[in-house]
């Protein structure tokens, strides 16, 4: 396998993130250092990072968190706020799958597996996420449920169609294919019905369920294959 992808595999960054360890000399393979991430290894090839031998390949392992309000969704804060890493406590380094902001609470996948995590949040795959909306202000109209099915014009562009079922007066959820910034909370403001609190409850096949803010569980293999 090669270089890069091993150190992606056994969880120690991105595939990107892990060319540039190696491009920067800090890779050694049987005590030599190695600068070409195309060189190619396996488990018995002595892989060492600044030093650290690098066990093969780690299994994938994927968690589901339900995120409370105030933690940052980043793998690290630079204003040493809580995040999302370090309320899924094991000795892995894990990658958020995608971003929620810090005032939105709800679930959120953490993976050991740089890949997957970028696969789930690229566009072209368009994993559908859905958010349970409480709203500001008057009660939400029809006219408002229409524009967020139909797309609304953000200074970024208009949103692609989106599903939109009222709950109640100033709850909707809304499910979304896309992950622009503060997207639904811009969604909803543009229509007249500024966000009170955001949660998501549902990301692809797997549903925010029974787990409580700040809790986490692993998922089982049946749950991992129908996500990737
Ligand atoms: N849309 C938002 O506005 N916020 C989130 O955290 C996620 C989706």
């Amino acid at each position: 396998m090669r270089l890069a992808k091993f150190l992606a595999h056994a969880g120690v960054a991105s595939r990107r993130a892990s060319e540039q360890l190696i491009r920067d000399g800090r890779v050694t393979v049987g005590g030599e250092v190695v600068t070409d991430p195309a060189r190619d290894v396996d488990g018995s090839s002595g892989v060492r990072v600044d030093g650290d031998p690098i066990r093969g390949e780690e299994p994938r392992a994927v968690y589901a968190l339900h995120k409370p309000a105030g933690v940052v969704s980043t793998a690290r804060d630079t204003h040493g706020r809580r995040t999302v890493t370090e309320l899924v406590p094991q000795g892995r380094r894990l990658y958020p799958v995608g971003r929620l902001d810090a005032d939105t609470t709800g679930l959120i996948l953490l993976t050991n597996d740089g890949e997957l995590a970028n696969r789930l949040t690229h566009p072209r795959y368009e994993v559908p996420k859905t958010y349970r909306a409480t709203t500001r202000g008057p009660a939400i109209t029809d006219r408002a449920l229409r524009r967020l099915r139909d797309g609304v014009r953000l200074e970024d562009g208009m949103t692609a169609p989106a599903r939109a079922i009222r709950l109640s007066s100033h709850v909707v959820e809304i499910t979304i294919h896309e992950g622009r910034k503060r997207q639904v909370r811009r969604m909803l403001e543009e229509v007249g019905h500024p966000v009170r609190a955001l949660v998501r409850v549902q990301f692809g096949p797997l549903r925010l369920g029974e787990l409580r803010p700040g809790q986490s569980r692993r998922l089982t293999a049946r749950e991992v294959a129908d996500l990737a």
